[in-house]
Parts: C-alpha cells; structure tokens; sequence
C-alpha cells in the first residue's frame, strides 16, 4: 500500500524486499469504509469509536487525514473501495497492489525477490535514504530500536497484551445474511458457554454470498490441546461442545434464510494479541553517535504489523491508514528527517491509544455478551468509581 502511494512521486523511487515468491493467503479480511470517506462528515459518520478519535485527534488532524485520502490516485481509490465493501481474500488484496505497481508508467519501483536481514539492510542502505519495516508481527527491526541507556529488561521495544485465547472459525453462506447484537444474541439463546460471537458481512464479489467469522472464546489450557487449524469435522470429532455451539448457531442463521454454506468451515486457534512498538522509529538514534546501533545515518520506519498490532479485523485498515500518514510526510521534501519522524511517533501513539481503547471496548462487550443472562456475574465484570 505505501509503495502504491509512493509511486506516483516525482523525487523519489522504491526499493522493495520481498522474501515470499507468491501471495498465498486467501483468508478473507475485512476493510473498514471509513479508508475512502471523501468528506469529514462521511469519516466521523463510519466511525465507530467517534468520540475518541475526536479526544485523541486534533480536528486538523482528521481534516487533513481527510484530505490524503481523497488525493488518492484513482487506480487504487477504485481497488480500497471495492475491498471495502465486505470480506476479501488477503492474497486478492497483495495481488492487486503489486499488479497495480507493475502496471503503471514510469520505472520509479523496483521490486526485489530476498529475504532481508538487519546486516543486509544496514549493508545496501545509503544515508539519505529511508528504511521502512513493513515485515509484520514478527517485525524484523522492531527489537532493535530499544530506548538507548535501558537494561535490556527495561528497553524491551515491544507492549504486549494477549487478550483472549480464540478459535476463530470461517465460513462462507449462500444467501444474503446480516446479524445485529441482537441477532448475535438469540443465536446463541441455547449456547451457556463457548458462545459463538460472529462478524458478517458480504464478500466483496458477490452481494448475495455472505463471509462468516466467528470468534469463540476458550481458555489457554483449551489452547494449547487445540491445532492451530483444523476444520469442522475435527472439531466435532475432538470438541463437541465447542462444536455443538457452533452448530446451534448455524443451524438458526439457516433456519431462518433457507441457505447452505459453501465448502467446509475453517477454525484457527490463536492468541488475539494487542502490541506496538514503543519507539517505531530510530529518532533515538538518528545521526547519534551510539555505537551498538547499526542505522544511524538513515531513518527507520515500521509500518503495518511491524509498528501495532490488534486483533477483532482492524490491523490492516489501521496499517493503511498508517501508511498513508507516512506517505503524506515523505511527501515533503523539505521536511527534516528528524521531524518526520516525531510527526510519524506521535501519530502512531495516537492510533495505538485509539486500537487499545477499542480493542479493550470490544473484548469488554464481549465479556458482557458471554455473561448477559447471569446477573451476578455480569455484576462481577463491572466497576463503577
Ligand atoms: C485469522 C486472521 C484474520 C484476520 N482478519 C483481519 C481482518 O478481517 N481485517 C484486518 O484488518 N486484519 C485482519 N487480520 C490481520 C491482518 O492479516 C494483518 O494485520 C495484515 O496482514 C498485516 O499486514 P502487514 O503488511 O503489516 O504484514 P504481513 O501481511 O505479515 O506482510 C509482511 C510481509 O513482509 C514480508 N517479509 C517478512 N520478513 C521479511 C524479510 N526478512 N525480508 C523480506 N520480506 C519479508 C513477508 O513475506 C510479507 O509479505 C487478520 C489476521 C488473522 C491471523
């Protein structure tokens, strides 16, 4: 995404590593609409969380975040809001970039096939040049930009929080299907435990095929009994009360539309981690004289996965909003890189306050939503003063 965004300028071209020959990764992810909002009424309207973004934000921020987002060249404003209209393939999303970088004019990216080390990096890196992470969760330069002068304890660069242990089961629906909390709720009438929480919407091709993923929420000790991935048939076999809550949930969604589902359900058992970066850049080390850091005379940059990271699909759109961020500051030419690189931290702390204050919502309604008809222990989940 940045490096589409990057393309079209005139002073400056791309080097982009890639380590993978093809993009595998067909599961579906949701965008969200706010991406392609072209007025700041239309954003604040798609905002969920609209009154911390106002607290956190400055409302220049929001206009001018506005304003990017509308300058978006027309090729890839087209591809965002057709990926913002339901679940997409992951692989659909990375296939589309990279065919949409290939196909435009000029020769201002080159795309590299290597896995990239941070020896490597600092070996090819010129001083004026910019180093930018986009190498996900398990960033590849995220580590080494501890705060200089702490123990190695103390400097640890990333905050993790693991807020539930999840199995997170996919499925696509023949018919048209749409689910309020209310909805949510009476589909899990019969369900006691292991309460299947969904996110529905359709996919991005067709309107009437619906992409279900629901999160059902299990113990670490379940976790760790559970493959990473398994289908429904294993689950039955294996977990029958999981299954059978999944089942119940099924069984009601197609009570009520008449449809099938397409293909065989897929279940992912991971962590739903929420992290960042302390520092997600190097100003703590640029044109320092800090021997033990090797990228000194260049700024570095994480973006993406590398920088936060949130689970309930906000990550991607939260990276392409970062994204965009840093390419409207490398965009200016006569912004020192020292500035830019505040700008760029504060910006990220800003979108990190905003992902934790929603994620923490989310899995506090949630909690809310497993306890709903147990009073007392509703009680136990609240805390007033
Ligand atoms: C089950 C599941 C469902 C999800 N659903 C959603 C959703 O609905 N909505 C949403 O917004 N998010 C969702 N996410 C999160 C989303 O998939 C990630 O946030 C997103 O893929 C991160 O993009 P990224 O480009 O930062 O990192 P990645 O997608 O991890 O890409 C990193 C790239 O860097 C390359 N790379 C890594 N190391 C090197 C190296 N050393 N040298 C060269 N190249 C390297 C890799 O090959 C890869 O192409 C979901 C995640 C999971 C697990």
């Amino acid at each position: 995404m940045l490096t589409a965004l990057l393309q079209p300028l005139d002073h400056l071209s791309v080097l982009l590593y890639e380590k993978r020959e093809d993009y595998t990764r067909s599961r579906m992810v949701q965008l969200d609409p706010s991406l392609v909002a072209d007025s700041v009424e239309s954003f604040r309207e798609l905002q969920s969380d609209q009154d911390d973004v106002e607290a956190i934000f400055h409302p220049l921020e929001i206009e001018q975040g506005v304003a990017f987002r509308t300058s978006i060249p027309a090729d890839l404003r087209v591809l965002l809001q057709q990926w913002t209209l339901g679940f997409s393939p992951l692989n659909e999303i990375e296939h589309s970039l990279s065919s949409l970088i290939a196909e435009r004019q000029g020769d201002s990216v080159e795309r590299l096939a290597a896995e990239m080390s941070e020896q490597s990096i600092v070996a090819t890196v010129e001083p004026d040049e910019i180093v930018v992470d986009c190498t996900g969760r398990n960033s590849l330069l995220r580590e080494s930009l501890t705060t200089p002068g702490l123990s190695s304890d103390e400097g640890q660069n990333t905050v993790n929080l693991e807020l539930e242990n999840s199995l997170v089961i996919t499925f696509l629906y023949d018919q048209s299907y749409s689910c309020n909390e209310l909805c949510k709720y009476y589909k899990n009438s019969d369900n006691p435990t292991y309460k299947f929480i969904p996110s529905v919407a359709r996919t991005f091709s067709d309107g009437n095929v619906s992409h279900v993923t629901g999160l059902v929420n299990i113990s670490s000790e379940e976790a760790a009994t559970i493959p990473q991935q398994c289908d429904g048939e294993w689950l039955r076999e294996n977990r029958p009360e999981v299954a059978k809550s999944m089942d119940r949930f099924i069984d009601r969604v197609k009570g009520e539309t008449h449809g099938e589902i397409v293909g065989d359900l897929q279940v992912l058992c991971i962590p739903l981690n929420l992290y960042r970066a302390r520092n997600a850049t190097n100003r703590l080390y640029l044109n320092k004289n800090e021997p033990e850091y090797l990228l000194s005379h260049s700024p570095v940059v994480l973006a993406g996965d590398s920088a936060i990271g949130s689970p309930y699909f906000q990550s991607i759109s939260l990276g392409f909003e970062c994204a965009m961020y840093l390419a409207s500051l490398i965009s200016q030419p006569a912004l020192a890189d020292e500035e830019m690189l505040e700008l760029y931290e504060t910006y990220i702390f800003k979108q990190w306050l905003r992902v934790y204050m929603r994620s923490k919502k989310i899995k506090h309604d949630k909690d809310v939503f497993e306890l709903v008809d147990d009073k007392l222990a509703l009680l136990e989940l609240i805390h007033l003063y």
